[in-house]
């Protein structure tokens, strides 16, 4: 049995300070300050001194197969566009060495300091690199040893349709023990959107896997691929394994349309998530007030994509907060979607901190949620599952 105890903790959500008492991975009790812990408590001890105690960090949409951190500074060399993006990407990944498994677990080191104790990552899966990616984010994360989890993506980053043999690799991916498969733009990049969800739908149906849509697509284009895949989540049953990345159409459209969507997301059980974009933010308070869950992500870091972003999800919580407002409340509901919004838009249950959650847990040197996201003060303790991973920004 291990058990650790952190003294005078200030816990989100929780009147007056507590110790909180950690056994096998899980909160046991908030008890009394001061109370030394139970009868015969032998654990580990940490002195909180008045700290703030947040639920784990979750990041709900990375990109780590394409990240350059920990190597040389690559200044962008992108074309415009999405497409120019994608064929960029394509070309230079073998000049660079990506995917590259020392800087996947660099950056995953980086995430982990910073309070985040799991992560959903789409992988690139193309006739180009094949299934390399994959295995180079599980090696990673394999060297961080139980510190982060991890769930991935199979994901058609050169599209689907317009990349003959991109399925099949998919597939492989999926056979190979991938948790979920990815779409793009079924409109937009892959020019036929009916026979794109009815790829990945049909894949995800025969291995039992989740959903998620990278949907770039704006206008009405955009809030007619929602249309379509609210209906195929519905006729499929398919509620809570099924996420929409981006939805940036769902942030410019007309307030009608926009409730429309917002009821059939709901009724649907489809959880969205976003990275806190410059432009199209989502409605984070209506979406969370009509029960669709939304997780953060930083999306990619330091990559061909863009060399923005350090995997720091309060800095990610800051960046949303800045497009959702400015009172306290909305600030919380910018660190909720990085913490338990994400866990919900994930399937991730017990998302604390209360009693017999998992004990994924950050602490910080504030006096409440808001202050965490607009000071973002360095990470003084971060706990994955029962155990102290990191401490003052260093892996412990
Ligand atoms: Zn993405």
């Amino acid at each position: 049995m291990s058990e650790l105890l952190l003294r005078d903790a200030r816990i989100q959500g929780h009147e007056g300070p507590a110790d909180l008492l950690i056994r096998d991975g899980r909160i046991a009790a908030l008890l009394t300050p001061g109370a030394g812990g139970p009868d015969g408590f032998a654990g580990e001890v940490e002195d909180l001194n008045g700290r703030l105690v947040l639920p784990g960090l979750v990041d709900g949409h990375a990109h780590l197969d394409k990240t350059l951190w920990g190597g040389p500074w690559v200044p962008h060399s992108s074309g415009p566009g999405l497409m120019g993006k994608i064929r960029n990407g394509q070309e230079r990944r073998p000049e660079l060495g990506i995917p590259n498994a020392d800087h996947i677990a660099a950056l995953l080191e980086n995430m982990i300091v910073c309070g985040t104790t799991h992560v959903r990552s789409h992988v690139d899966v193309d006739p180009l690199v094949g299934l390399d990616s994959v295995e180079a984010v599980r090696e990673a994360v394999g060297r961080l040893d139980g510190r982060i989890s991890a769930e991935l993506v199979a994901f058609p980053q050169a599209g689907m349709l317009i990349s003959p043999g991109t399925e099949t690799l998919l597939e492989e991916a999926l056979k190979a023990g991938v948790e979920m498969i990815g779409g793009l733009d079924p409109a937009g990049v892959d020019r036929d959107p009916v026979r794109h969800l009815d790829v990945i739908f049909g894949l995800a149906g025969r291995y039992g896997a989740g959903v998620d849509i990278h949907l770039h697509d704006g206008g009405t284009l955009g809030t007619w691929q929602f249309e379509l895949i609210i209906e195929r989540t519905r006729a499929l049953g398919l509620g809570g394994k099924v996420t929409i990345s981006h939805g940036f159409a769902l942030g410019d459209a007309d307030p009608a349309t926009r409730d429309r969507l917002i009821e059939g997301l709901a009724g649907a059980g489809i959880a969205l998530a976003t990275i806190a974009p410059a432009r199209g933010t989502l409605p984070l308070r209506a979406l969370t007030e009509a029960g669709v869950p939304v997780a953060l992500g930083n999306d990619g870091v330091r990559d061909l994509w863009s060399p923005f972003g350090t995997g720091d999800m309060l800095e990610r919580a800051f960046f949303q907060a800045r497009g959702t407002g400015a009172r306290d409340e909305d600030i919380e509901l910018a660190l909720d979607a990085a913490t338990r919004g994400a866990a919900r838009a994930l399937g991730l249950e017990g998302h604390g901190p209360a009693v017999g959650d998992r004990a994924d847990l950050v602490v910080v040197d504030a006096r409440n949620a808001a202050e965490a996201v607009c000071v973002r003060p360095r990470r003084s303790l971060v706990v994955k599952a029962g155990r102290i991973v990191a401490r003052d920004g260093r892996l412990a």
